[in-house]
């Protein structure tokens, strides 16, 4: 056994898909004690739909956090010029849909949210609680000050905190995000009200643009809609050159008008305009976007690491941001049972190794791929729509069997058993 004692404890600062299943995996250590700490006084989730493919599957099942995580399946996607509607690409089934019968989803993004929830011990998650600072305090491990004047130590502390984490600013008070130019409004309204505008609302489209992108998917499972459940449909707007609104410091679910939405539909097709027409006022929210780079080490003081989107602020670039943040929770578990099972001196300084050692170079990865990728995309004012389509499907791996397997197709499980593995070899 290990030198760590029961009232060791663990801060996780953030309650969104990183710090649940932080705290999921870390609450099966029983020699941890362990708090989140989530700045909203209740659960909140203000985004409309998320994608969820094999990745997602193989850290919801270590989690055992799968079975409440319904939505609409991805198969049959249509890939669209968006100027015209010609259908430019038919995806029978996702490319990873054969590895898992679950397949690819698009779910309301509060399924993730309350299966994660309904994992975490009662009592865990400690609402209306924003972290305003963070200190070193030696051998008492971090002092906490949280803006309701209360503080709190921690032994370990891990900051889920999200794209504006004030943890990674503690540690990182250089790395800057940016506002990227691109820009979401997204909507959820009843499949049903959509059913008289042909191709809208059978299955799962992206309608493209120079300059932008539509994104429309069901996001409930058939057996709950048999049931009496909702049928509910996403509309997903995208638009790549936004002009900056200076000085925002939110940029997350901010209600937006049907006129500011409307403007970005004049160049699409007629049925996205129709499709777009329905939404009742009130209902879009604003979603922009901001990204920086990567710290090059996520972890700090020998007490403090960071997970999900404070450590990689990516904007969703890969369209798989929740379930990065899932992977590092997970891991960073296991990093400490291997040290607290190998009776290491001090767990957490080895541990936060080891995870530094499997999820650094991940994440080191996604920004090399990014920063080879998207200049393409972004130079999208001087192609034509062809070339706009088809570097857009370079960049996501679109109909390019296994280009993006190490994202989609990855199974932390294995990546797990593959480092002890190594672990085994280097010591016989
Ligand atoms: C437009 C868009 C589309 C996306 N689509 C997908 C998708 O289809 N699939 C997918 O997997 N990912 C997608 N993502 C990415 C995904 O949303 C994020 O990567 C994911 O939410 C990151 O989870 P997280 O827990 O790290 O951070 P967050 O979800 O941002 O959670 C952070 C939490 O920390 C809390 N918090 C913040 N500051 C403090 C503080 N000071 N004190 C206490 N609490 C605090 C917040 O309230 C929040 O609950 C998308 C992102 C964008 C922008």
């Amino acid at each position: 056994m290990g030198s760590y004692q029961p009232e060791t404890t663990v801060a996780i600062i953030g309650g969104g898909p990183a710090g649940l299943a932080a705290a999921i995996a870390l609450s099966n250590l029983p020699y941890l004690s362990v708090t989140v700490y989530e700045r909203n006084p209740e659960p909140r989730e203000v985004g409309a739909g998320l994608s969820l493919s094999y990745n997602a599957w193989k850290v919801l099942d270590l989690l055992g956090a799968a079975d409440g995580v319904k939505g609409s399946s991805k198969h049959d996607t249509r890939h669209r010029n968006g100027h015209n509607g010609e259908l430019v690409l038919f995806q029978p089934w996702p490319e990873n849909a054969n590895l898992d019968k679950r397949g690819s989803i698009r779910a309301r993004r509060i399924r993730l949210q309350a299966g994660l929830l309904a994992k975490v011990p009662e009592g865990t998650i400690r609402y209306g609680k924003k972290l305003i600072s963070a200190k070193d305090a030696g051998d008492s491990g971090v002092r906490l000050s949280f803006e309701d004047g209360t503080e709190t130590l921690a032994d370990l502390v891990v900051g889920a905190d999200g794209i504006r984490s004030i943890v990674r600013k503690t540690l990182y008070p250089d790395l800057k995000i940016h506002f990227t130019g691109n820009t979401v409004w997204r909507t959820l309204v009843p499949r049903a009200t959509l059913a008289h505008i042909p191709d809208i609302s059978n299955g799962t489209s992206w309608w493209y643009v120079k300059g932008g992108h539509v994104f429309l998917s069901g996001v409930d499972d058939p057996s709950e809609i048999e049931a009496g459940g909702e049928d509910l449909f996403e509309l997903s707007v995208r638009s790549y050159h936004e002009p900056d609104v200076p000085g925002r410091t939110v940029s997350w679910g901010i209600p937006a008008t049907n006129e500011r939405v409307q403007a970005r539909f004049v160049h699409y097709d007629q049925r996205v305009r129709d499709a777009i027409a329905t939404v009742p006022e009130g209902s879009w929210k604003e979603f922009a976007g901001f990204a920086g780079p990567g710290p090059e080490k996520i972890t700090g003081w020998d007490k403090l690491v960071l997970i999900g989107d404070a450590s990689h602020p990516l904007h969703g670039a890969f369209g798989s941001g929740a379930t990065f943040g899932m992977e590092d929770g997970w891991i960073l578990a296991q990093a400490i049972e291997l040290e607290h099972n190998r009776s290491s001196e001090n767990v957490i300084v080895p541990a936060l190794q080891v995870f530094e050692e499997i999820r650094l170079p991940y994440y080191q990865k996604m920004y090399a791929y990014l920063n080879d990728q998207l200049g393409r995309v972004n130079k999208a004012g001087d192609q034509t729509i062809e070339e706009v389509l088809e570097a857009r499907f370079k960049t996501l791996g679109i109909n390019q069997e296994d280009k993006l397997a190490w994202i989609y197709k990855h199974d932390i499980g294995k990546v797990w058993s593959d480092y002890l593995k190594g672990v085994k070899e280097a010591l016989d």
